[in-house]
């Protein structure tokens, strides 16, 4: 349709079977709206999502006697792609079209006063008469996409999206901040992860080692993303690969050497601060990647022995400078487990540790030791770090972490499998072992180990010191509130998930939204779970939210087939909802360029005048920059002021 087209707006209201029929007057709303200018149609149908229904609307497409639509329904998140996409299959502009709900917002809120519901439901299809009257065809913006992706963090999501993303044949750019591929998943080693079949350790592996067998890609460890610019399609990607200090890979006789020369130490992080480590960091696990050591120049001091032993070690080596192109980003940068506070359930006291730190002892000892001895009982106390109530508006973790229950119960079901006499108890709030996971509970059972339940509102567990054992004291709901005093060989803190420092500074640096419990914000979690509101950047696993292992390779799966939908085809299509400026009435003052919150517009020169120009990609139709124009040069596209006042002023009663 050329814009000097005559709009000729066919209006259709919907009964929806009586859900709105039965309060509003459909045929009062018909008969109101068709004497409205520019209205030639105007008809009532029991179900105009049915297939009857659309055809009415593409009948009167296709026959030229309308070309803008307005449906009276339900919810536009319901049917407004449904109508749209009619409008496109008889020929018409699917922008051409206002969605009224007259459903929830007529029939449903106001189900009493069926006068007032059908007057409110008039109004609103005026509204929308009086908007179609300025419109004009938009199409959808299309951008051509790079078909690489850049896929941020080492650990099991990350693996896991550049797998599926390598093996459907784009480029992938895997890196990792940390001089090891593996994450969290890795630190729990060879203790086994329900249900059984394999070890966390085992699936990070055959991630690694089917990932180095795709010819198409890269992985940068030790590295960290620096700069990022551009929009969904053509994102510029800046990293920072920091150096290992060393030029290949040392022979064994000089690892054994190695491992006993640096004399600057510190706690372990890959065994949970179990152990030690010093500058000198070596991969931490057969089969990780790359099996070269790294210095961690934080903690070198260059005191120069490493050098006079191995001649593969470069104290002198520089960071180096990459960069990308990519049509996609996948942020999967993981979680830290919650640190106690000292003092918080005892933590501090001997005997008194994180489940971290006993999963970092088992792979270390393969036993449980405790000061030399093995416990003879243990009491796990649940929800440390998780579901907190907020005291004096201090920060506190509301959530649930969801893994650690299992985590938990896997770990007492693993110990009592080696330790038949030890004693032990679960000091919970309750149970979340869902799904598949109930089989560890009732192993735990079977195995006679002792659920003792908390109420909150009680009090919580106290652990203090006496005689040489922590004790714990609670108060016992399953006995009918009786106060328990159970003195134990080892108490274990069962600590939920935090996002991790990277994941918070690439939020920071890529401007992706966390929610309240500040891991990254999908934009919607059941109808856009793995997006994020940043077109092309998508998230997986753990940066997300707290989650098992299952669940993060799930998800990043899922957000790898999200990336492949994007990128494969080599461009897509974005809304037309964009900001334009008339260059006539553009007087350059530039205010709107430090409005916008995604940098999309800026001041050119234009036959020797400044004026504002939007870069359409990477515009979000959010209206700031329209707000704060003295002149009105700058509108959106499909929601301009001379629609936006038309629309209020029908909606008050004014007629056209
Ligand atoms: Fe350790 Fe650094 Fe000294 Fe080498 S130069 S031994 S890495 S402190
Ligand atoms: Fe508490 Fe269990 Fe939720 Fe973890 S998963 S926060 S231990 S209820
Ligand atoms: Fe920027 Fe929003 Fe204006 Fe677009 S509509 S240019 S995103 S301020």
């Amino acid at each position: 349709m050329e814009r000097s087209d005559k709009i000729r707006i066919g209006v259709y209201v919907c009964h929806c079977g009586g859900n709105i029929s039965d309060v509003v007057n459909v045929k009062r709303v018909v008969d109101e709206v068709r004497k409205e200018k520019g209205v030639v149609v105007a008809k009532d149908f029991m179900f105009m999502c049915s297939e009857a229904g659309q055809k009415l609307i593409e009948n009167d497409i296709r026959s030229g006697k309308v070309n803008a639509v307005v449906v009276a329904s339900c919810s536009p998140r319901l049917h407004e792609a449904t109508f749209r996409a009619a409008i496109a299959r008889a020929g018409g502009n699917s922008y051409m079209y206002y969605h009224v709900d007259v459903r929830e917002e007529c029939s449903w809120v106001h189900e009493n006063d069926k006068e007032e519901a059908t007057n409110k439901a008039i109004r609103q299809v005026r509204a929308a008469i009086a908007y179609l009257r300025h419109a004009e065809p938009l199409s959808r913006i299309r951008v051509n996409c790079e078909r690489s992706v850049l896929v941020i963090g080492g650990g099991i999501a990350g693996l896991r999206t550049a797998l599926d993303l390598a093996e459907s044949g784009l480029t992938v750019y895997l890196v990792e901040r940390t001089p090891f591929l593996g994450g969290n998943a890795a630190k729990i080693g060879n203790v086994k992860v329900f249900p059984y079949e394999k070890t966390a350790i085992d699936v990070v592996r055959e991630l690694i080692e089917r990932l180095r067998k795709m010819s198409n890609v890269a992985i940068y460890t030790n590295a960290e993303v620096e700069n990022v610019s551009g929009y969904v399609g053509n994102f510029d990607v800046t990293i920072k690969v920091n150096p290992r200090y060393f030029r290949g890979k040392p022979n064994g006789r000089e690892v054994e050497e190695l491992r006993k020369i640096c004399p600057r130490k510190a706690r372990d992080e890959f065994s949970y601060e179990v152990s030690e480590r010093t500058a000198i960091m070596f991969p931490p696990f057969n089969g990780t990647y790359p099996e070269i050591p790294a210095i961690d120049m934080a903690l070198c001091d260059k005191c120069g022995l490493c050098t006079k032993m191995s001649d593969k070690i470069d104290l002198s080596q520089e960071p180096q400078i990459v960069h990308l192109k990519v049509g996609a980003i996948v942020v999967a940068t993981g979680f830290k487990p919650y640190k106690p506070e000292k003092s918080e359930y005892g933590y501090g006291l001997p005997g008194v540790i994180t489940l971290q730190e006993l999963v970092g002892i088992i792979n270390r000892y393969g036993d449980v030791v405790i000061n030399g001895r093995r416990p003879r009982s243990i009491a796990f106390i649940y929800c440390v770090g998780s579901r907190q109530r907020r005291v004096d508006g201090k920060k506190a973790n509301e959530y649930c972490s969801r893994y650690c229950c299992i985590a938990a119960l896997d770990v007492a079901v693993a110990i009592k499998e080696f330790l038949k006499d030890v004693k032990i108890y679960h000091v919970v709030r309750d149970v979340r072992s869902y799904g598949i996971n109930e089989l560890l509970f009732e192993e735990a059972s079977k195995q006679g180990q002792v659920i003792i339940k908390y109420d909150v509102d009680e009090g919580e567990p106290q652990v203090t010191y006496i005689n040489g054992k922590p004790i714990v004291k609670v108060k016992d709901v399953l006995t009918e509130h009786m106060e328990l005093e159970l003195p134990v060989d080892l108490v274990v803190l069962v600590t939920g998930m935090e996002p991790s420092d990277g994941t918070v500074n690439i939020a920071e640096k890529l401007k992706i939204s966390r929610g309240t419990d500040g891991f990254l914000q999908e934009v919607h979690p059941k109808l856009r779970p793995v997006e994020t509101m940043l077109s092309g950047i998508f998230i997986a696993g753990t940066a997300q939210a707290p989650r098992g292992v299952g669940e993060t390779l799930a998800s990043a799966s899922a957000a790898a087939a999200k990336v492949m939908s994007l990128v494969l085809k080599g461009y897509t299509e974005l809304e037309p909802f964009v900001a334009f400026v008339d260059q006539d009435s553009c007087r350059g003052s530039g205010l709107c360029v430090s409005e916008c919150p995604y940098g999309a517009i800026v001041i050119k020169e234009y036959a020797g005048s400044k004026k504002a120009w939007v870069n359409e990609v990477l515009c979000k139709g959010c209206g700031a920059c329209v707000a704060v124009c003295p002149s009105g040069a700058v509108q959106l596209r499909g929601l301009r002021n001379v629609q936006i006042e038309d629309m209020i002023r029908a909606a008050g009663g004014a007629h056209d």
